[in-house]
């Protein structure tokens, strides 16, 4: 077991000294038991909101979730949730419980929770409690409903997309009834919005399960990603690639760091590729124009999945150049490190070499290609180059100095030096950047 924050023990042992019941419970109990540090710790109690108030007078309290009976606290900087025994009243949305009803029961607050792992809950003073069996599934690493599978999903259909979140996150199996029913259940996942749809799917994505996912359950995930489906069993009929266009997909998703960006780019830099098919009269297959028709797709999912701009447009633009060739000469790299920024290009070349990694095992060559261009742009990077108009030796008040008025012909002016910069045909000084000006000038000039 993980030694517990000071605030938490700090927290239970206040409630129970109240006389109240106290305890852990849901993911940082499972988390406890599996040796790994929760995200958050969060509590339950038979105490009334009020009397949980109560209880921390004098303590920062944060009161958003009192219609559901949870008060936050605040000790040493530390969140932590507080919520009374509950159980949820009747679902007319599959999204949210009509209401919430208190309870003594401490089991009838567990039996509401989705999965047996996350049922559990335990104090220091009172051990465990676990009727559902949780700790043995979390043994088993198997992912289980409490109660009817199929009342549960349609309950709530998001825990649909929560089961195949933790089966990638934890790397469990779901068990057969649970996968059964949210397999059949799945068209309910239509209810669910969008932005929680994105939310589970960024979790998923960054689990160590991810791929396994992806290929076990793609009919289900075809509900709220239907671009997906066919992938499946694509043939590419190329000797680079000895996967399915699926198949592939999921081992790259493996491959690259679980940033969710990156996460993103991998699930959807082939989509484009069942669309793009070509024959040629070899019978070989081509895939010409793939990266920007999954560009394409890609912008629409996220804009529907209503991700942030900022994630949209990377992977977006990851997609659309996951493909393209990277010469490795210093003028190429720092062209790519100069449009897009040093982060971005890591982000790149880790898509590309995972990329790489899930061809055919014959043409899986193309790393040492990739170690020599990031050798390169360790190398610019370290001779703190200038990459754009704002790191460039002279600005628009230098050229005005030689007579150049400001306005559209001085920033075409600034940026010919950036890209003579770029490519080394100039050295980022002062001197010479306004020598070059100078002489360019003059000759332009008439007489
Ligand atoms: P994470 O590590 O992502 O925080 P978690 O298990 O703590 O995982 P939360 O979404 O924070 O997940 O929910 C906390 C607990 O509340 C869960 O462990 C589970 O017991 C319960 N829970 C959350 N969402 C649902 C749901 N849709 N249906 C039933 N129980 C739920
Ligand atoms: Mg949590």
């Amino acid at each position: 077991m993980y030694e517990l924050p000071a605030p938490v023990t700090l927290a239970l042992d206040r409630l129970q000294e109240a006389g109240y019941e106290a305890c852990l419970v849901g993911g940082c109990v499972r988390d406890l038991l599996r040796g790994q540090r929760p995200q958050d710790y969060d509590l339950t109690t038979s105490a009334r909101p009020e009397q949980t108030e109560a209880v921390f007078a004098g303590a920062q309290l944060v009161e958003t979730g009192l219609r559901h009976g949870t008060v936050t606290v605040l000790l040493d900087g530390m969140a932590l949730e507080i919520t009374t025994f509950r159980v949820d009243g009747s679902y007319s949305d599959a999204r949210r419980p009509d209401a919430v009803r208190f309870t003594p029961s401490l089991c009838e607050d567990l039996a509401r929770r989705d999965f047996t792992v996350n049922a559990m809950a335990w104090a220091p003073r009172t051990g465990l409690l676990d009727p559902f069996g949780g700790r043995a599934d979390l043994e088993a690493g198997v992912l289980r409903c409490v109660g009817d599978p199929a009342r549960r999903f349609t309950e709530d259909a998001l825990r649909i997309l929560r089961a195949l979140r933790f089966s990638a996150t934890l790397d469990f199996s779901i068990e057969a009834e649970t996968g059964r029913a949210l397999r059949k259940l799945a068209p309910r996942l239509e209810l669910v919005s969008a932005e929680r749809v994105y939310s589970e799917l960024c979790k998923l994505l960054c689990g160590v399960g991810a791929g396994r996912v992806v290929l076990d359950w793609t009919e289900v995930l075809g509900q709220v990603l239907p671009e997906l489906l066919p992938m499946r069993g694509f043939d590419q009929r190329n000797r680079h690639h000895c996967y399915d266009v699926l198949t592939h997909t999921a081992r790259v998703l493996d491959a690259v760091p679980p940033v969710p960006e990156l996460r993103w780019a991998a699930l959807l830099h082939d989509l484009g590729k069942p669309g793009a098919f070509t024959l040629d009269e070899k019978g070989e297959g081509h895939f010409k124009g793939h990266p920007a028709l999954s560009a394409a797709m890609t912008e629409e999912i996220l804009r529907r999945l209503r991700a942030s701009r900022a994630v949209r447009e990377t992977v977006t633009e990851l997609v659309l150049l996951h493909d393209r060739q990277i010469e490795p000469t210093k003028a190429a790299v720092r062209r790519v490190l100069s449009r897009h920024g040093a982060e971005f290009f890591t982000r790149l070349m880790q898509l590309k070499r995972a990329d790489n990694l899930a061809q055919a095992p014959a043409y899986r060559d193309r790393q040492q290609l990739y170690d020599r261009i990031e050798a390169l742009a360790r190398d610019i990077l370290s001779e703190k180059p200038c990459l754009n108009l704002r790191e460039l030796a002279v600005d628009g008040h230098d050229l005005k100095a030689l007579g150049i008025p400001p306005g559209p012909a001085m920033g075409d002016i600034l940026r010919r030096l950036l890209e003579a910069v770029l490519d080394g045909a100039l050295p980022n000084e002062r001197a010479a950047l306004l020598e070059a000006v100078k002489k360019e000038h003059n000759t332009a000039a008439p007489g």
